[in-house]
């Protein structure tokens, strides 16, 4: 089979375990339901993450990769891939100097190797993050580069920025209104969205499997659902074509454009859905 008569597929280009649900749990939940293909490629296994879980044996790259998979089947994505780089840990730290950290790596080496994984599949979009990685991480700042460059290698016709509305983040409770330049992108920014009470619904359910993950100061009794649908119930996305394409064609039904956007756009929020 050519790969023009393979379904189309959206290729997901992700740094960590828990990256996929947080950045794009709602949108790999729609996509999956709409019949494209998903295909998620992580950087790392997350080895230089927090932790404040038990471990046993494990590694906690190990623990990361099994809630990972467990997500990505919740999720509905058809296909994942682990390149073999290091986690770069945050900015400033001693694992970012590692040579076999993923923001060492040269983006377009990284990329022929996506490239030749994929190359069977019919790829219509190139999933990264924007051009600060959203909040500066050096393996999420490689994500952005590596994206481009995979969609230059498959001529993939559209590149999609997975990112957060700086705007609406700082207007949320308990923000000072601040808005931080590097942090998210500019609503002006943005292009598209995924949003939707279903979408949501499926996300949460996903992100409940990074139990090494959860934040220490989450109350898994009382958990802010309605926070979370605040800051991540709507995924942003900027979309450009690197090839000059101008329309979606089967994002057209993934992708919603930013004009219609209103802050309660996700439909009613259901608190019967639960994070762990
Ligand atoms: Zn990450």
């Amino acid at each position: 089979m050519s790969s023009d008569e393979k379904s189309p597929a959206v290729l997901f280009i992700h740094a960590h375990p828990d990256d996929e649900c947080i950045l794009t749990g709602a949108t790999l939940a729609k996509a999956s339901h709409l019949g494209l293909a998903t295909i998620v490629v992580y950087g790392t296994k997350g080895d230089a993450g927090e932790t404040s879980a038990e471990l046993g044996d494990q590694t906690l790259g190990q623990r990361r990769v099994g809630e990972a998979m467990a997500a990505c089947a919740d999720l509905g994505v058809a296909r994942v891939e682990w390149l073999p780089y290091a986690d770069s840990g945050m900015a400033g730290t001693d694992t970012t100097d590692n040579p076999e950290a993923f923001s060492n790596a040269d983006p377009s080496i990284v990329a022929d190797s996506v490239a030749e994984l994929v190359a069977a599949e019919h790829i219509v979009a190139v999933v990264g993050y924007d051009d600060n990685g959203t909040y500066g991480h050096p393996d999420h700042v490689q994500v952005h580069r590596v994206a481009n460059e995979v969609a230059k290698a498959l001529n993939a016709p559209w590149v999609l920025d997975a990112t957060y509305n700086r705007e609406h983040l700082a207007s949320l409770p308990g923000g000072d209104g601040t808005l931080d330049p590097v942090f998210a992108a500019a609503e002006a920014d943005l292009t598209h969205f995924v949003a939707g009470e279903k979408w949501l619904k499926a996300k949460i359910t996903a992100v409940s499997n990074h139990l090494s993950q959860v934040p220490d100061d989450w109350d898994a009794d009382n958990p802010d659902l309605e926070g979370f649908r605040e800051r991540f119930g709507t995924e942003w996305f900027i979309a450009r074509s690197p090839n000059g394409a101008t329309d979606l064609g089967p994002l057209n039904d993934l992708l919603t454009p930013k004009a219609l956007w209103t802050e309660r756009v996700a439909e009613e929020f259901d608190s019967s859905a639960s994070i762990t």
